[in-house]
């Protein structure tokens, strides 16, 4: 196949793995599912490479490096959240919530003497369920 035939194969069947690939950056890998798929060689891959690097090397043209953003930015943003929190000593976890003074004073109020084993308590964890 020549270069023209062989982009236009593989553009118009974009293949999952080159997608991936593309996100990876990973050269050896695209050049080798290019060759596989078109049976051209090395250099007119790498062209074809640096094409698809061109046109689907951002995160509006390629679904893969978009869903990663997605994930990174969800990281980012659960670690931003739960920074302030107190680390669960029972299972690590800071997905815990502060234990708001509100109910404290609700407790107290309801069951006297007998709530303030629950009234010391300043957090929950909404992990394994335990406070402390
Ligand atoms: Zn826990």
């Amino acid at each position: 196949m020549d270069y023209q035939t062989a982009k236009k194969h593989i553009y118009q069947n974009m293949y999952m793995n080159l997608f991936i690939a593309i996100a990876d950056d990973d050269i050896q890998k695209g050049i080798a599912l290019i060759k596989e798929e078109t049976t051209c060689d090395e250099p007119t891959a790498k062209c074809i490479w640096c094409d698809l690097k061109m046109d689907y090397g951002t995160k509006e043209t390629n679904p893969i490096i978009k869903a990663r953003e997605n994930y990174q930015n969800e990281k980012l943003f659960q670690e931003y959240q739960y920074r302030k929190n107190a680390e669960c000593p029972y299972c690590h976890s800071k997905n815990t919530k502060k234990i708001s003074g509100l109910s404290k004073v609700g407790s107290v109020a309801l069951w006297g003497v007998f709530a303030v084993g629950k009234v010391s308590k300043q957090w929950h964890c909404n992990n394994c369920g335990s406070e402390w």
